[in-house]
């Protein structure tokens, strides 16, 4: 038997055979592994240049294509951000820019990226509300389905043969009813309330009824067959103001007015006992909240953080118009098992941030301009999903509660992105009202 020698590098302790010493000049495997890694990495941080693709670029249109544009990664390469975010680029075209992007979109789409067009086309929608009704029909023909927003300016000749088309089409059944949902004009209402009445046949191979597609786009049916509006518009974005990251720095462009957000309040959730949060405490008068009937000066979204991520909570409002805990709350099954304390120390940071005095106080801002109510609808493409108004950004399947008292279904007031009420948060605080009741209620989703 060969006797063993030690690795000759500092520290290691390993024992080698002569013949691999041989081959490695003395080091046993990891370690002459580990300095070939350490080697490369030298070299790539020696040789490693920056590239700054937007150089002398001033077209905000010029600037997003080379956002979109499919980069191949190359260590020796370091790609030099631009300086504002896409969502703050796309917010900046002009309408000329727009038309520029939709064309630079179908030609993508004709070509060789159909996935970058189809998201092109998804931000001028979201972000500029701009029609695509001359290019529905291609987009068809070339078998895109969805995201089924980008068909919501559909033309009647096109909705018209969409409603056709659900009869036959049962590979796209599904993503024709969404888009049917968005398009949502008089005779969508009309057709979703006749397959309500009187139940197609394939409505047996769907997961849930025709007319809960409605949902997804925002709207629901009466009981007597009209749209129901299931958000308020319109949408102002929800921001920390001096809070300067690079990504997503809104805050830049933006000339906001503070609002209350995250603010605790001196109540205490009686199922885990943390402070309730005032998620949003705004005036009634501000412009966000004019089609909301709120009897009281101020709208004040108070929640458990801790419990609401488990479960639907609803508060209700006494005399004065101050949240109080809702006698409708069921406390989850299971509820007790979760480690309450280890969530508790997760969100105490904003609390203990938050009260620690006037000094450390965050500063939020609303918006002083508002934006388009589908602006923070598509969670997928990381819009600012904080917000008042607007269409909500589903993490999953849109889910709007039942008011407890009334069983009408909540209207989505706002919501704020998990990023936003603690660092490395996750998910989506969505805030609902029910205005006969003076009740509000908060639920949340996570991928
Ligand atoms: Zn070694
Ligand atoms: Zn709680
Ligand atoms: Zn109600």
């Amino acid at each position: 038997m060969t006797e063993r020698i030690p690795c000759i590098r500092e520290g290691c302790e390993h024992m080698i055979l002569p013949a691999t010493a041989a081959k490695t000049g003395g080091y046993c495997m990891p370690c002459k592994q580990e300095m070939e890694r350490e080697a490369h990495q030298r070299y790539i941080e020696a040789n490693r240049r920056d590239v700054n693709l937007y150089e002398g670029i001033t077209d905000a249109a010029d600037v997003l294509k080379i956002m979109h544009a499919p980069r191949t990664y190359d260590p020796l390469i370091r790609y030099i951000p631009y300086k504002y975010s896409m969502e703050q680029v796309y917010l900046s075209l002009s309408t000329e820019q727009q038309l520029e992007m939709k064309r630079y979109a179908m030609e993508l789409i004709r070509s060789e990226d159909e996935d970058a067009g189809k998201d092109i086309l998804l931000y001028l929608v979201c972000y500029h509300n701009l029609p695509l009704t001359a290019e529905i029909p291609e987009l068809l023909e070339r078998e895109i389905v969805y995201p089924a927003v980008l068909f919501k300016s559909a033309s009647n000749e096109t909705r018209d043969h969409l409603i056709q088309q659900v009869d036959n089409d049962e590979e796209n059944r599904n993503h024709i009813l969404m888009m049917l949902a968005y398009i949502g004009d008089e005779a969508v209402v009309q057709q979703f309330w006749q397959w309500k009445q009187s139940v197609p046949d394939w409505a047996s191979e769907l997961y849930v009824a025709p007319d809960r597609y409605t949902l997804q786009a925002g709207w629901e049916l009466t009981g007597d067959g009209q749209r129901r509006e299931l958000f308020i518009t319109p949408s102002y974005s929800l921001y920390e103001a001096g809070n300067s990251d690079a990504e997503g720095s809104e805050s830049e462009n933006l000339d906001g007015v503070p609002i209350s957000l995250l603010v605790p309040s001196s109540n205490h959730c009686p199922w885990c006992g943390s402070s309730l949060i005032s998620l949003m405490n705004l005036h009634v008068q501000h412009p966000a909240l004019q089609s909301v009937d709120w009897r009281f000066p101020q709208l004040d979204v108070q929640t458990c953080l801790v419990c609401s991520s488990y479960s639907v909570m609803y508060m209700e409002m006494d005399a004065e118009g101050k949240p109080i805990w809702s006698k409708h709350n069921v406390k989850p099954d299971g509820l007790d098992e979760i480690d309450v304390e280890e969530i508790k120390a997760d969100v105490s940071g904003l609390v203990r941030s938050t009260l620690n005095g006037s000094v450390q106080r965050r500063l939020f801002h609303i918006a002083s301009e508002p934006r388009q109510p589908f602006h923070g609808s598509e969670w997928a493409m990381e819009p600012s999903l904080s917000q008042v108004g607007g269409h909500p950004g589903w993490v999953q399947d849109a889910d709007y509660p039942a008011c407890p008292a009334c069983t009408a279904t909540m209207k989505a007031i706002g919501q704020l992105d998990g990023e936003l009420i603690q660092e490395n948060g996750e998910g989506v605080y969505y805030m609902f009202g029910c205005e006969p009741c003076q009740m509000t209620a908060v639920s949340y989703q996570q991928s």
